[in-house]
């Protein structure tokens, strides 16, 4: 049987930071020290409005780009959206879906979060869908249970292929942005184990070894490594440290050394 290994990913989300002269500085910081490796995927995902400028950035180099959202549909008359299509044309291949920033402050719904990556894929873009439980949901047991339905909701209508576009970020509500609550490792891994086994009643065990699947929430340089050592966690979402090229860099070094798993032919 052939094995192969999944890719490490460590993506930076600056989500609604920096501005025009500081998103160009970060964008070269990290091109000018991340080198290549043919199992990591580095992403930065800028706002909107310097994509174009950060694609030219850097093109050329190891390090992709993402847009941090999109509307689902190709075109039309949707004020102040922006379409795939449109991400694509300026340089980006990858996009950010079901941020929890995005469920819980913007209110999108399951519903709304699988037209966006139904339509993604569609358009030729890669995906991280982002999924993750309250604080409330963990304190009364229901981490599962959230984990679940936006799983089975997120990828309604999501054949297996299509797999090889899209990875899944775990990231809890709870400890993204938060210097209080901080997941352990072990609390990823759990729930990383608990998405894998979804995806493979979704898609049988084969796919589910191949499905990429990221943690995000406070992660920084000090405990980036703890969580990519363990099996289940193919990579990071970074918010407020990808802000820092050197922090980030020092993560990306980490996810160089981490651990990679095998994967089961499909
Ligand atoms: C995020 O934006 O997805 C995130 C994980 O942020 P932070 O690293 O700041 O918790």
């Amino acid at each position: 049987m052939n094995a192969d290994i999944r890719q490490k990913f460590v993506v930076g989300n600056w989500k609604m930071h920096t501005t025009a002269v500081q998103a160009r500085q970060l964008a070269q910081g990290v091109i000018d020290s991340v080198g290549s490796d043919d199992h990591l995927t580095v992403i930065v995902c800028s706002p909107f409005p310097y994509l174009a400028m950060v694609a030219d950035i850097l093109k050329c180099s190891q390090v992709a780009l993402g847009a941090q959202n999109m509307y689902p549909e190709a075109e039309g008359a949707f004020t102040g959206e922006v379409s795939p299509t449109m991400s694509l044309d300026i340089g980006c291949s990858y996009v950010i879906l079901g941020h929890s920033e995005r469920r819980h402050t913007l209110g999108e719904s399951d519903r709304f979060i699988n037209q966006k990556v139904v339509c993604a894929l569609a358009a030729g873009l890669n995906v991280i869908l982002c999924v993750g439980e309250t604080l409330e949901e963990r304190t009364s047991q229901r981490t599962e249970r959230a984990l679940d339905r936006q799983l089975s909701c997120g990828l309604t209508g999501i054949p297996a292929e299509a797999l090889l576009r899209l990875g899944i970020a775990y990231e809890p509500v709870w400890a993204i942005g938060n210097d209080e609550h901080h997941a352990t490792a072990e609390q990823a891994q759990e729930a990383h184990l608990l998405i894998r086994r979804k995806l493979a009643q979704i898609y049988g065990e084969a796919w589910a070894t191949r499905i990429t699947v990221q943690y995000g929430g406070s992660v920084v340089p000090a405990n980036a490594a703890a969580f990519l050592a363990e099996s289940e966690i193919d990579g990071v979402l970074i918010g407020g440290a990808s802000l820092n090229a050197r922090e980030f860099l020092q993560i990306i070094t980490a996810a160089k050394c981490a651990p990679r798993a095998v994967m089961l032919p499909a």
